[in-house]
């Protein structure tokens, strides 16, 4: 039962990963591809840390080459990374590397998998890796990804022996690889895991190697490669028209918003992977050496096999559908093999082959994208048979239903059936957002409880209709989810999945309300409705020491899809505080706490996420100077807003306007985050920035990446950058110029204003500079030398020059107090005379 269960939903799961913006159709040569594939019982499983590390050239070798069942098992979903494609960071950055993924899967012919390691940011070593992860619950879950896809081969992205050399998320995956390769086929090992899958002890374990691990060709050229294997991944693929480099591109380009769109590459190039572990090769170039890849690999398979390398050996490339009846023999000899893994993994193959030799074309669509429960929703099914064959539509079973709707009808050759039918959602249907945010996750992991659940891309879909056909007299049922399929004039024809939303949810505008000082503030609430007819209240949940007006608000939507907005006033204590306001919407008595998040890209899947509706509340004490800011905009990040927020004017200084006129009537001008490796006009313009801090100007850089600095007078004076961070974001700050006006003015600056950072203290400091700067701080990881180089202060003429490597940019939507005060300081350098002049 169990069995049943977890087959349904990684067969479930797998539909859903095709079906991008459009269902997936096959034309005669992807047939004949699938069917080349289905005739190879051999598996591979590529390991790496983040979306993005895996080698797709490597990826679409084992499955277009090989035709190797492949896989990738990222143990994260990137929540750490940046985002250059739009403003959706942590888990909604997530959600959408998550996406990109399983669109670069879709190239390149591979399946995907996860574990609950959450991608906490960068790590320097794997043993913080290990302790910030839950080590036991990651290996589990790699255990679980090995015992579930049952891979004959391992390959490793990266060296478990070179700790500290890289990202340490990327040498734990090494290293939970290799331990979890000898402990999958030892039953007292996670035995939970035996309620729902077996043991499974893989055959070898390689590590991808390349020329960069050993620092040059030269040096790679020279080595002993007697425990390698190498393959040619430019191998053309004449079906495809592309070569496998070329597949290998597209895939990758697929990681979009971490700016990996790339050009193609075509030609020989040669992949290394050496051997780690296992059963050792001789000196052939197979991975699978004395495995059985044929069907002769399972009892009962022979027959199958013979039948289907006769319809690989002489396909019908003009009429596929010529081989339905041995197709369909084989079928039904598939289904009385003991196999439980390789029946569930073909029979999933060859349905799709049927289907497409068949040329079915079958269709769910709702005629709404989402619902809420206890909702009716109309449905209209598509059902054609596009080829000669006999088959009937016996009957449809939506899942919503526990019984069938009879049909018992012919579908005579390309004649289109259009069937509708109502249904209404399930008053109990779980909602189909990302399942690893439904419970609040820690900083090292996800929070998933359904074993089941676990590794899975996507949250099953929650609704969805089983076809029952007979094809040329065989029972087979085909499941389709419901989807939303719309055009627009613009674009054409779209497809979105369908989704269960709750019957109302509301959100706050902003996820940080700063308030520098007692006044109150007016906080807009919106409430959206997720079905017609919505009537309650809402009220806010809110720390002790504040207080919110009025109780509760009225809420009267007639319409699913409208918003009502609501104003709350909330006033702040006298001191220093934080805390988290929460809108609770409450309907017939029941209250809904969630915000919908809808994320909406051209290259992945609409998606709908649900997230705790929560915003930080920071009450700061804040003294400022000064009022008028300038910005200069980087790679984006949201600092102008943050300082808007604590009361200042900021105005975007756009590259072409950065002139000495304009640059004048500002207090400060604030350079946004990697503005020196972005923005090619500032080789220009970056004279009049410094002439603007030599009249008496206050200039504060936020970081750049060491390389790739567009000036060469970063600095009025020498400034070298380096690849200094510090990643513990708890690091002790040593205050080195207790008495330095910037630590004292208006603020006051001390240890405790370094408490609740989040992610880090901050990247890229320079680790050389001349005698007119003044370090201010020091910090370091723990292990590591003392890193002076976080805040440097040089006086140019009349003015400042500010470096800083802190990430204040990660700090003030996170809403940190200590981050605020700083900066203050930072903006008001320089006013402390005129100030004293004026009292
Ligand atoms: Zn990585």
């Amino acid at each position: 039962m169990h069995q049943l269960r977890l087959c349904l939903l990684l067969f479930i799961s797998t539909i859903v990963s095709l079906q991008a913006q459009q269902p997936k159709t096959y034309n005669s040569s992807e047939i004949y591809e699938a069917v080349q594939k289905l005739n190879v019982l051999g598996s591979v499983l590529y390991i790496a840390a983040h979306p993005d590390d895996e080698n797709t050239r490597l990826i679409s070798y084992m499955s277009n080459e090989v035709k190797a069942r492949t896989a990738y098992l990222s143990l994260t979903r990137g929540d750490g990374g940046q985002n250059l494609i739009g403003p959706e960071i942590r888990e909604l950055l997530g959600v959408i590397r998550t996406q990109e993924l399983l669109a670069a899967r879709r190239t390149d012919g591979g399946e995907q998998r996860f574990t609950r390691a959450n991608d906490f940011g960068y790590s320097k070593h794997p043993d913080e890796t290990l302790e910030i992860w839950n080590k036991d619950d990651v290996l589990a879950d790699v255990v679980w990804a090995i015992r579930t896809f049952k891979p004959d081969v391992i390959i490793n992205r990266f060296d478990h022996r070179r700790a500290g050399e890289t990202h340490g998320h990327h040498t734990a995956s090494a290293m939970l690889s290799l331990e979890a390769f000898d402990i999958t086929n030892d039953a007292s090992e996670y035995p939970l895991q035996l309620e729902f899958t077996e043991t499974w002890q893989p055959k070898r374990l390689f590590y991808n190697t390349s020329w960069w691990r050993y620092g040059s060709q030269e040096e790679f050229d020279k080595l002993d490669k007697s425990n390698m294997l190498t393959f040619d991944v430019g191998r053309y693929y004449a079906s495809k028209g592309k070569s496998n480099n070329e597949i290998a591109a597209l895939a990758s380009s697929q990681h979009l918003s971490q700016g990996f769109g790339r050009l193609s590459d075509r030609g020989s190039q040669n992949e290394y992977i050496e051997f780690l572990k296992g059963e050792s090769l001789n000196t052939s170039a197979n991975i699978f050496e004395g495995i059985d890849t044929s069907w002769n690999r399972v009892a009962g398979g022979k027959a199958i096999g013979n039948i289907l390398k006769s319809v690989e050996t002489n396909f019908n490339f003009r009429n596929p559908s010529a081989h339905l009846p041995q197709l369909l023999e084989a079928y039904k000899l598939l289904q009385s093999i003991k196999d439980k893994h390789w029946r569930t993994v073909k029979t999933k193959e060859l349905k799709a082959i049927i289907e497409a030799c068949a040329g079915l074309y079958l269709e769910v669509s709702a005629n709404t994208p989402s619902a809420a429960p206890s909702s009716d929703v109309k449905l209209t099914m598509e059902v054609l048979n596009r080829s000669s064959s006999n088959i009937n539509l016996v009957s449809y079973n939506l899942s919503t239903l526990g019984t069938g709707i009879t049909k018992n009808m012919s579908l005579a050759p390309n004649q289109k059936l259009n069937f509708e039918d109502g249904i209404s959602i399930p008053n109990n249907s779980t909602y189909t957002a990302p399942y690893w945010l439904n419970t609040k996750s820690t900083l090292g992991m996800y929070n998933v409880k359904d074993q089941n659940l676990i590794g899975l891309p996507e949250t099953p879909r929650a609704v969805f209709v089983d076809f029952n056909l007979l094809i040329e007299g065989t029972p087979i049922t085909i499941t389709k989810p419901v989807v939303y399929r719309y055009s627009k004039p613009d674009k054409g024809e779209l497809y979105r999945p369908f989704e269960i939303i709750p019957i109302v949810s509301a959100s706050l505008s902003h996820k940080v309300y700063i308030f520098e000082n007692d006044g109150q503030k007016d906080i807009e609430v919106t409430v959206k409705a997720g079905k017609d007819a919505i009537t309650g209240f809402v009220q806010m949940a809110y720390p002790d020491g504040w207080q919110v007006f009025p109780q509760k608000q009225k809420i009267e939507i007639a319409n699913k899809g409208d918003i009502q907005n609501v104003i709350f006033t909330v006033i702040p204590p006298k001191t220093q505080n934080e805390g988290s306001i929460t809108p609770m919407v409450n309907i017939d008595g029941e209250f809904y706490t969630d915000e919908i998040i809808e994320i909406d890209y051209t290259h992945i899947p609409f998606q709908t996420v649900l997230m705790p509706s929560e915003s930080k509340v920071v009450r700061l004490n804040i003294e400022k100077r000064g009022n008028n800011i300038g910005y200069i905009e980087g790679a984006g990040d949201v600092v102008p807003e943050s300082l808007r927020q604590i009361g200042y004017d900021v105005t975007i200084i756009k590259p072409e306007q950065i002139t000495p006129e304009n640059l004048d009537d500002f207090d400060a001008i604030v350079m946004g985050i990697r503005a020196y490796n972005i923005v090619d006009d500032l080789v220009f313009k970056q004279r009049f920035l410094l002439d603007y801090v030599k009249d008496g100007g206050n200039l504060i850089i936020q970081y750049n990446t060491s390389r790739g600095i567009k000036v060469n007078n970063l600095a009025p004076y020498d400034l070298q950058l380096s690849r200094d961070r510090v990643t513990d974001e708890n690091a002790l700050v040593r205050i080195l110029e207790p008495n330095h006006p910037i630590l004292n003015f208006p603020n006051k600056i001390g240890l405790q204003d370094f408490e609740g950072w989040v992610q880090e203290r901050g990247l890229y400091f320079p680790n050389k500079w001349s005698k007119e700067f003044t370090p201010l701080l020091a910090s370091n990881d723990s292990g590591e030398n003392s890193k002076e180089g976080a805040l440097l202060v040089a006086k140019y003429g009349k003015g400042n020059y500010i470096y800083t490597g802190l990430s204040f940019f990660r700090e003030f939507p996170a809403g940190v107090p200590g981050a605020y005060r700083l900066f203050a300081n930072l903006l008001s350098a320089g006013k402390q005379e005129s100030t004293t002049q004026k009292n």
